[in-house]
């Protein structure tokens, strides 16, 4: 299947899940040699569960299936450019490609405006509408120094 293919697979979930009211306008799936291995959709609204993105549900079914947290022979679909936090979790799932069809700009034209969120990230903590505040508790790097010194750990 072409590119055109897979991406019209994205875009009927995200159309279907409109239908369906489970969630937001969104769908993604995730493909590895040919195959679909994820498949997902916004369920925000009907999982109660503000980071149940398309994205994130492809990938996280995509790691299931393939016993891994890492898609590096992956690639994304989605019917939407990622939100800051999907753009994080891509990051983190390292597939070697991303694939959208509509625009960041085109999801604020129906109040899917993430544009906030990046201009939060470049606010200094303080200035944020959401007040992130260290509290230097003496041991708080203990988790890191067991971590440096584990010899069981497994790196990503
Ligand atoms: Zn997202």
């Amino acid at each position: 299947m072409d590119q055109d293919t897979w991406m019209g697979q994205a875009v009927s979930i995200a159309l279907d899940n409109v239908k369906e009211s489970r969630g937001g306008p969104f769908g993604a799936i995730i493909v590895k040699d040919g195959q679909i291995v994820g498949r997902g959709r916004n369920e925000v609204t009907a999982m109660n569960d503000p980071t149940a993105h398309a994205e994130v549900q492809a990938i996280r079914e995509a790691c299931r299936k393939l016993g891994t947290f890492q898609l590096s022979d992956c690639e994304l679909y989605t019917s939407c450019e990622p939100c800051p936090m999907c753009l994080g979790a891509i990051y983190w799932a390292r597939p070697r490609a991303v694939y959208y069809a509509c625009t960041k700009e085109d999801a604020a034209s129906v109040g899917f405006d993430d544009h906030f969120i990046y201009e939060q990230i470049m606010l200094p903590h303080e200035e944020r509408s959401i007040p992130f505040r260290q509290i230097e508790l003496e041991n708080r790097q203990s988790p890191f120094v067991a971590w440096s010194q584990a010899e069981k750990r497994i790196e990503y």
